[in-house]
């Protein structure tokens, strides 16, 4: 059966009390359906990580972090590692996520020594890549994909590759409203998994493959029956319950094809 993970990033969206209600209300959408094969993973803003754990405890739902350090401990202020986020029950950390790219000045650099740690830490690093609109127009594309690959992968054993996800996302989908065509994401997909598959191993065909991008309810569906198209990571419409059990219940449904 294809893999297939939907995965809800909130971002820096919703209090202590409006995450307890969301995760609540996404596990009680889950309990009414009648077979979940879907991978199901909510990344709560980090302050939320702890009482959410405890909401979802014994539901389908997994734990995930937006972001971690990548040392173990010491004077790093402001800062959460890998084992933080792990002792509450985390199971993936998102890293290199276009917008700490674009606001906290993240590099392939760095989000190469976060996924390290977090693959260390005995955790799944999603990692996050895409072109801008400027260079998608510039014909840009697989060469940013392809040197975004090559250095936040950089030291990965074909092993490693059943062990990470690698989230395709362009810039100019996430939180537009605009999402990739099929045509785009099929083609961009497809090149991930045959680049992947080249320069690391036959490994790379167990790589979970997300595509994010204002995916929502009506698109979903046929994005993630896309033959190397393994999940989603989903900004905006994993806020609602409805809209996220929506494409949950679209994944279910495309890897029963
Ligand atoms: C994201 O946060 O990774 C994302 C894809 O956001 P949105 O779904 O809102 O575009």
């Amino acid at each position: 059966m294809k893999q297939m993970l939907i995965a809800g990033n909130w971002k820096m969206n919703t209090t202590s009390i409006e995450a307890e209600k969301l995760c609540g209300l996404i596990a009680g959408g889950l309990m009414k359906m009648p077979r979940i094969d879907v991978k199901i993973l909510v990344c709560p803003p980090a302050v939320n990580i702890s009482n959410v754990g405890r909401v979802i405890k014994g539901s389908r739902i997994s734990l995930g972090a937006q972001n971690c350090h990548y040392e173990r401990k010491g004077a790093y202020t402001g800062e959460i590692s890998v084992s933080m986020l792990s002792h509450l029950g985390c199971e993936y950390i998102i890293a290199g996520h276009s917008e700490r790219r674009a606001y906290c000045a993240e590099t392939n650099e760095l989000i190469n020594k976060k996924a390290v740690a977090i693959l260390s830490g005995g955790l799944i690093p999603i990692i996050c890549i895409g072109e801008s609109l400027e260079q998608r127009k510039a014909m840009q594309t697989f060469e940013i994909l392809e040197n975004q690959l090559n250095e936040c992968l950089y030291g990965f054993a074909e092993s490693d590759m059943e062990n990470i996800a690698v989230a395709y996302e362009p810039v100019w989908a996430i939180g537009t409203g605009v999402a990739a065509s099929v045509r785009q994401v099929d083609e961009a997909h497809n090149w991930i998994r045959n680049y992947l598959n080249n320069a690391i191993g036959a490994g790379a065909n167990n790589t979970i493959l997300l595509y994010g991008g204002s995916m929502n309810a009506d698109n979903a569906g046929e994005l993630l029956r896309l033959e190397n198209v393994n999940g989603g990571l989903i900004g905006g419409a994993s806020l609602t319950a409805d809209s996220f059990l929506s494409i949950i219940h679209e994944g279910q449904n495309a890897i029963r094809m």
